[in-house]
């Protein structure tokens, strides 16, 4: 009932005040792009795209890892101000900061070779019932961000999600890959021999991306990576060491 009577007072607020921060709720400068100053120096940064890629490559086997690469801007945590920020692109119908969080997450990822060559841009897509509950897909959002810094394609409807399946949270990795395996399906000819890069909110065991990939390599696709704005990996949170 709390976070009921909280979504309330954040959508008032947001509806006489639209120029709140997303993250914690003060008022934000117009030059402050998305969220406030205080909140973006706090956001956690992810570690580089090799590094979560090795953290993958410990919990698949070779067979099993159809992602060739995989890069976050930050790390999840809980009561944090990423958590803040992902629950606005997701839950409170933040879709420009959505999209203005792909364009910085495209930028970020400039910097790495593995993510120079790209031909496609796809969004994780929701199933249609979710998509109707929510309104909007944050992933689509994303991906347009992302499309435009690196000026590349986006293909929102390349994949299309055919099960509705259950929450993740509460599932082990190998739960997670059963739970989601056979979820997702091609929608179009033109991802065959396609460099492509998926975009989605945020990564766990990277279970959903990886079933995505999975599909794309079996339509033929020629490879397939992906970016997302917070990693969650308890693995690659336990390496940080921090
Ligand atoms: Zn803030």
């Amino acid at each position: 009932m709390i976070s009921y009577l909280k979504a309330i007072k954040h959508d008032i607020l947001h509806l006489i005040a639209p120029s709140l921060c997303p993250a914690c709720d003060e008022p934000i400068d117009p030059a402050e792009r998305g969220i406030c100053e205080a909140c973006r120096v706090s956001l956690l940064a992810a570690p580089y795209p090799e590094e979560i890629y090795e953290t993958l490559l410990e919990e698949y086997t070779a067979e099993e890892l159809a992602l060739e690469a995989i890069g976050s801007l930050y790390t999840f945590e809980q009561d944090s101000p990423v958590q803040q920020l992902i629950h606005a692109i997701k839950y409170k119908g933040c879709y420009p900061l959505a999209e203005e969080m792909g364009v910085e997450l495209g930028l970020a990822l400039k910097a790495f070779v593995e993510f120079s060559q790209i031909d496609l841009v796809l969004p994780v897509p929701l199933h249609r019932a979710k998509l109707r509950e929510r309104g909007y897909n944050q992933a689509e959002f994303i991906a347009r961000g992302f499309s435009r810094a690196h000026n590349i394609e986006l293909m929102s409807n390349g994949l299309k999600r055919i099960r509705h399946t259950r929450s993740q949270t509460q599932l082990s990795a190998q739960q997670r890959a059963v739970n989601i395996s056979n979820a997702f399906t091609v929608t179009v000819k033109d991802t065959a021999g396609a460099k492509i890069l998926l975009c989605d909110d945020v990564f766990t065991t990277g279970a959903t991306l990886n079933a995505c990939a999975d599909v794309l390599l079996n339509a033929g696709a020629q490879s397939v990576i992906a970016a997302t704005i917070a990693q969650d990996n308890p693995n690659t949170n336990v390496r940080r060491g921090t």
